[in-house]
């Protein structure tokens, strides 16, 4: 029989002494953990989450942003159930199974032009990684090789993961400054943040002069530069910044010049959240290389990919001993579980025509952001899809941000948890980015849950 958890107070409390005792939370200051008893999620169903006591939340941030067409849902659930009747885990080293390949060749048909290989791996980081480590390779041992060409341009801004490659391109200061011995050096682009232009223009009479920045580098160092990184059209954790669509643009552009490959971190835009299947697709662009991560199975388990065009994959084509082979794999790389719940979810796109409901719901969701631009404190509001960021100011009108130790993202989102909603701010920056499943009813209370949460929170 199934334990009632709810009804038996010593277990639950057990539980709640043995995370603070046993378990260390990513991000997370562990000394101010035992503070507020932790919330234990025990079951979802569809947008909502459920506790250890029985209390339901919106999953308002998609359970950090990987959660597609809802919690337990039933199309998923199966295809994982299936396949967990054949296989459970083998290996792609040596080996083939049929998930892994029921779902490149999917992804080879859904993902940008030109970009034909998947090679899989198991979280974000990794994916960004693997292209870095193939864009490097690439150069090397090309029919014309340039094995100059070894440097990497990043942005402003920029997140792409926590491993120490993925850092090394990644530029969000509080959490990457420490480990800056053990990183590679970039060239860091400026990246488009409109709200607070270093240029001090506006969009769009600047007529983007802030591509200065990147094509001094390319123009200067090209012979040096083996590729660029980007998040394409919103960068993520860097507090959902939206960019111009031009933008993205010319950086395809420049890379075309300037002869450097151009890697697409759509691990966060990818999969419907910014609207479209693919970011890249708003600027009707392709990457030379392209990760993936976070909702490719629907938010169900950890699978990652990166997507390889053909001119690097068959740089990496020779004879045994020309020694051209991509070294490089995970214990988990193609699990059979993971891939089987990725195409039940990429399926579940195309039967349920869920890219039209995401555009449906982000129109709704922009006509109710509109009202937030009024309430103090909040500074801007960005939205691109069912991907959102209300930057929260000390004093709209100088611009002037909270100091980081003040916390206010943090405190927001506690007065929307005692309110019924789930959410994780990226520092003074408030995220929502629900599951497309959610229905009108449960937007609209997201949205005046997050609107009550900052008032109180910035009063
Ligand atoms: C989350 C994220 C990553 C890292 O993914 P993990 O699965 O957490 O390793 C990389 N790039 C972007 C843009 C992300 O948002």
């Amino acid at each position: 029989m199934e334990k009632d958890i709810g009804a038996d107070s010593e277990y639950v409390t057990g539980l709640i002494e043995d995370d603070r005792r046993f378990v260390w939370h990513p991000f997370t200051q562990m000394r101010g953990w035992g503070e507020d008893e932790p919330l234990i999620i025990t079951s979802g169903k569809g947008a909502v989450l459920q506790d250890i006591h029985g209390r339901e939340y919106i999953d308002g941030v998609a359970s950090i942003w990987t959660n597609v067409h809802g919690h337990c849902r039933e199309e998923i659930d199966r295809a994982v159930r299936e396949q967990l009747s054949k296989v459970s885990h083998t290996t792609l080293l040596g080996l083939a199974n049929v998930p892994s390949i029921e779902l490149a060749r999917k992804l080879a048909a859904i993902t940008p032009t030109g970009l034909s290989r998947v090679f899989y791996s198991d979280n974000g980081s990794t994916a960004v990684e693997v292209a870095v480590k193939m864009a490097f390779q690439y150069w090397r041992q090309r029919p014309d090789p340039k094995p100059g060409k070894t440097a990497f341009v990043s942005f402003t801004n920029a997140y792409h993961g926590d491993t120490i490659g993925a850092v090394s391109l990644g530029r969000i200061e509080v959490f990457h400054e420490i480990f800056d011995p053990l990183l590679f050096q970039t060239y860091r682009a400026y990246y488009p943040y409109c709200y607070r232009c270093r240029y001090d223009k506006s969009y769009p009479s600047c007529g983007l002069h802030c591509l200065c920045s990147i094509e001094e580098i390319l123009e200067r160092w090209h012979e040096k530069i083996a590729a660029i990184v980007i998040e394409p059209m919103v960068q993520g954790a860097g507090g959902m910044i939206v960019a111009p669509v031009d933008f993205l643009k010319r950086v395809r552009e420049l890379a075309t010049q300037y002869d450097v490959i151009l890697i697409a971190d759509e691990v966060a835009t990818g999969f419907g959240r910014t609207g479209k299947m693919f970011a890249c697709e708003h600027a009707g662009v392709s990457p030379d290389l392209m990760a993936l991560g976070k909702g490719l199975t629907g938010g169900y388990l950890p699978v990652a990919a990166t997507l390889s065009c053909d001119k690097v994959y068959d740089a990496f084509l020779g004879d045994y001993s020309e020694k051209k082979t991509f070294f490089h794999g995970h214990t988990y790389t193609g699990n059979p579980l993971g891939c089987a719940a990725a195409l039940a979810s990429v399926e579940l796109f195309e039967r349920d025509n869920v890219l039209e409901a995401v555009e449906r719901k982000a129109a709704s969701l922009a006509a109710k952001l509109e009202a937030f631009r009024n309430i103090s404190h909040v500074g801007d509001v960005r939205q691109l899809g069912l991907m959102v960021g209300i930057e929260l100011v000390r004093d709209e009108g100088t611009r002037q941000p909270y100091d980081w130790d003040e916390r206010i993202g943090a405190k927001t989102v506690k007065e929307a948890r005692g309110r019924g909603v789930i959410l994780r701010p990226l520092g003074n920056v408030i995220v929502l980015m629900p599951p497309f499943c959610i229905d009108e009813e449960q937007l609209a209370q997201l949205i005046e849950i997050t609107r009550e949460s900052i008032r109180a929170a910035t009063a």
